[in-house]
């Protein structure tokens, strides 16, 4: 493939955005290759500015459930656009919002609207910390929750692929109220309660994790994490950011039947526009100004554009729609597997619904951040390279997921597998 206007409109965004980009693995670093552009999208598949075409296998890191340009959608955000934008003050489609999440989310009772996953899980631990009058965040290495910066230590994707485990600009002041537990490991997180007595205002976790590729809690994991956090007096905060809607209606605490007192949410709730959420208990929402007394706002919150977008897709979460992802993501999984075994590679694969990794290590499992740092990255680099030569435009790091869509053809499902079954064959 020719990628000549990629090649130039990154070199002219370098001298003009850091490193190029707006969110930093887009620039494709830990794959060795210059970033495509693109210019438009039109169901499974994106046109980058040189003509190519690629099936898109990350959807926006999720968003995307029903592909790109999605007629509703759009036409939902028209109606709306009509009206103007944003009003900075209550409208009734906010309502209609919340009470949507209610309905899908098990755990929530009330919700309120942000516009960012970012902003979701640093207003939710700021909420924990003012109910509980506690100051320790517990979260688990190689679990993403944003750039906030109470998160940025051992964060997972982002942070992982370029080797920057902590940032600096992050006070030590605030990376010492952030602790650290094993994914998967009910004793590391036993003995932090242990060694921080009524201190710990919240465990936050990524119930299926995304963030270091995918990577499934187990199931006595987070009924052991429920019962902890219960016996300490300290919340349990679910960050669905990404498994919210994707893997059910009601995110993984739904497939789990463990819930949480917090939920984050983002990504698929705002249909493509920028959206999060975060939702619990009355009681502790009710916590919040101007109720009570933590303090969170928002300019853009709930504006009626984005509300629009997210409903438009919210409103179309059916068991049909996850059936289908389901067939789908598991015929991929099932072509993958065949393709390892005939090419003798090293690998395994990690699938939750229509989220999915292709790992290439030589552990039988991964479980954990430990494992997932086993991996060969040069590997998965050549691979990456090869299918976006072959047009299937893949995560850029080795610790993302694959987002399915659901509007993929049993054409595209083939292609995928066939690529990859030539990429796996040439590296
Ligand atoms: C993407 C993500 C976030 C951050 O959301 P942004 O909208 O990028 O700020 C937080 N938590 C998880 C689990 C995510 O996957």
């Amino acid at each position: 493939m020719i990628y000549n206007k990629s090649i130039k409109a990154f070199k002219e965004s370098r001298g003009l955005i850091p490193g190029g980009v707006n969110s930093p693995v887009r620039a494709f670093k830990s794959v060795n290759c210059d970033p495509v552009f693109f210019d438009y999208g039109d169901g499974s598949k994106l046109y980058d500015l040189d003509g190519n075409e690629y099936i898109d296998c990350i959807s926006s890191w999720g968003p995307l459930i029903f592909g790109h340009a999605d007629k509703i959608t759009q036409s939902k955000i028209s109606e709306y656009l009509r009206k103007g934008t944003t009003y900075g003050a209550p409208t009734i489609i906010e309502s209609e919002m919340a009470k949507k999440i209610i309905e899908l989310v098990p755990s929530i009772e009330k919700v309120r609207m942000v516009n960012s996953g970012t902003e979701a899980t640093m207003s939710a631990i700021r909420l924990a910390r003012g109910y509980t009058s506690r100051n320790l965040i517990l979260k688990f290495s190689g679990n993403y929750h944003g750039h906030g910066d109470s998160f940025l230590i051992k964060a997972g994707s982002g942070a992982m692929t370029l080797g920057l485990p902590d940032s600096p600009g992050v006070t030590k002041n605030t990376a010492k109220d952030t602790i650290i537990a094993d994914f998967n490991s009910f004793e590391s997180v036993s003995e932090q309660f242990k060694k921080n007595p009524e201190k710990i205002a919240a465990v936050i976790i990524e119930p299926v994790a995304g963030n270091m590729g995918l990577v499934e809690s187990r199931k006595d994991f987070l009924i052991g994490l429920r019962r902890l956090c219960d016996e300490n007096k300290s919340l349990l905060i679910f960050d669905e950011v990404m498994s919210g809607f994707r893997l059910s209606k009601g995110g993984a605490q739904e497939l789990y039947g463990v819930l949480p007192d917090i939920t984050t949410l983002g990504k698929i709730i705002g249909g493509g526009l920028p959206v999060g959420a975060y939702g619990g208990k009355s009681e502790i929402m009710d916590y919040l100004a101007p109720n009570g007394p933590v303090y969170q706002a928002g300019t853009l919150s709930g504006n009626p554009l984005a509300m629009s977008a997210g409903l438009s897709v919210l409103n179309r979460l059916n068991d049909e729609l996850y059936e289908k992802l389901e067939s789908i993501s598991k015929k991929i999984h099932e072509g993958f597997l065949q393709n390892i075994h005939e090419t003798g590679t090293n690998a395994i694969i990690n699938r939750a619904g229509s989220m999915m990794t292709l790992f290439f290590t030589d552990n039988n499992k991964i479980e954990n951040y430990n494992d997932a740092i086993t991996c060969n990255l040069e590997k998965y680099a050549k691979y990456f390279k090869s299918m976006l030569d072959e047009g299937v435009y893949l995560p850029p790091s080795q610790f993302e997921c694959m987002f399915i869509s659901s509007v993929y053809s049993e054409k595209d499902i083939d292609k995928i597998i066939y690529s990859n079954k030539k990429s796996l064959q040439s590296i």
